[in-house]
């Protein structure tokens, strides 16, 4: 793999190594951007998706980004650290007493509570400053934000005029479902409080919310997952450019006589002699244990591409490693030393997330620190 290396870990010492292309997390904006046909932020929370704030947010303000959102005030200090003009907004809220915080980075907290509100305007008003902040209502996931009902009488609510209320949120409980009855309802509910709320800018579309029929943006897109090349609409193809590539090195390579077992509690029994490889990546990586197999669900669990063949992991996935079964692939193919793939063009993150019995989200965000880490394009 090609591109700049950062980090302290070179490739030779490493057992695999993490490619992430800044140039595909770019066009991926621009495509959700056109997608939304209004204003797009992007959301970077948990070091953007596992991709790295340092190197992504770069990236997505050269491609003309300009408002981000993560999860925890000090991942936002680190966004601030790399765009110095961008909106930052804190998704998670506002904690007790960190009020000035917030204002000395110039980053905006999103409300979820009348406690909060209180707490901001009041903080607002010892400044003698009325600083900007997100408020989110709650139209269904019940696990952040105002209940509709105190949503909607938000505007008779002297404590809204201390602070510069700058947006107006909510969050979709299931929008990559889009015959979910769910998604009309929280549309409805969100313009309801739309209307209550006049010319407040508002935001509601997540990645997938982005591709809802019937949907609209309002003032501003809130994608997360798609920039980093997961599918939004998980029904049809996916509109995305892949992003994270992970290859992994083959360490040795040896055959199984039928009968015979791999890997820890012999959870797998070779049904022939079968040809094993040996792969330096484990559950310490990131990569789940869930993706091991046994004879019975081999087809399903994890898979690594070998020569261009799709070749399944067999037994369980230990702390460091993974056993393929490689007797598919010509011997003269495969070697001590070689590269297989487990994330990649012909592989997604969508892919790897089903067969580990969880979804692309987890496995982006899991990738592991024991990589060497290349980045592709980006800023020039
Ligand atoms: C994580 C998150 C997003 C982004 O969701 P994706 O599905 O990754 O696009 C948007 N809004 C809120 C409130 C979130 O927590």
């Amino acid at each position: 793999m090609q591109g700049s290396q950062t980090g302290l870990i070179p490739d030779a010492e490493a057992g695999a190594v993490l490619t992430i292309d800044l140039d595909a997390i770019a066009a991926n904006w621009r495509t959700l951007r056109e997608r939304a046909g209004t204003d797009t932020a992007a959301v970077v929370k948990a070091d953007a998706y596992g991709t790295g704030i340092e190197k992504t947010v770069p990236a997505l303000l050269d491609a003309g980004c300009r408002v981000f959102f993560v999860a925890h005030l000090s991942e936002a200090k680190r966004v601030r650290a790399v765009a110095t003009e961008a909106t930052i907004y804190v998704l998670n809220g506002f904690p007790h007493g960190t009020g000035p915080t917030y204002a000395n980075h110039d980053i905006r907290p999103v409300l979820g509570s009348l406690e909060e509100i209180e707490e901001w305007a009041a903080f607002c008003r010892s400044q003698g400053a009325r600083l900007p902040a997100a408020i989110h209502v709650d139209t269904g996931m019940h696990r952040l934000g105002l209940p509709l009902v105190e949503g909607l009488s938000l505007s008779n609510d002297a404590r809204i005029k201390d602070f510069d209320l700058a947006l107006l949120m909510s969050h979709l409980v299931s929008a990559e479902e889009p015959e979910n009855q769910i998604n009309a309802r929280q549309i409805a509910a969100f313009t309801a409080l739309r209307g209550a709320m006049p010319g407040i800018p508002c935001s509601l579309a997540n990645s997938s919310g982005t591709f809802l029929k019937g949907m609209q943006a309002f003032e501003l897109a809130r994608p997360g997952y798609a920039l980093y090349g997961g599918n939004p609409t998980p029904h049809l193809s996916n509109p995305m450019k892949p992003v994270a590539h992970l290859d992994a090195r083959v360490i040795q390579l040896r055959y199984a006589l039928a009968g015979e077992t791999a890997g820890y509690n012999a959870a797998w029994t070779a049904p022939s002699r079968r040809r094993l490889a040996t792969i330096s990546v484990g559950y310490a990586d990131g990569y789940p244990r869930s993706a091991g197999s046994t004879n019975t669900n081999v087809g399903d669990a994890g898979i690594a591409i070998v020569a261009g063949r799709r070749c399944p992991f067999v037994g369980r996935v230990s702390m460091d490693l993974i056993i393929i079964d490689v007797t598919d692939v010509p011997e003269h193919e495969i070697h001590r030393g070689d590269i297989v793939t487990l994330i990649g063009t012909n592989l997604t993150i969508d892919e790897v997330g089903r067969r580990a019995g969880t979804i692309g989200y987890e496995i982006l965000t899991s990738l592991g620190r024991r990589y060497a880490r290349h980045y592709r394009g980006g800023p020039r």
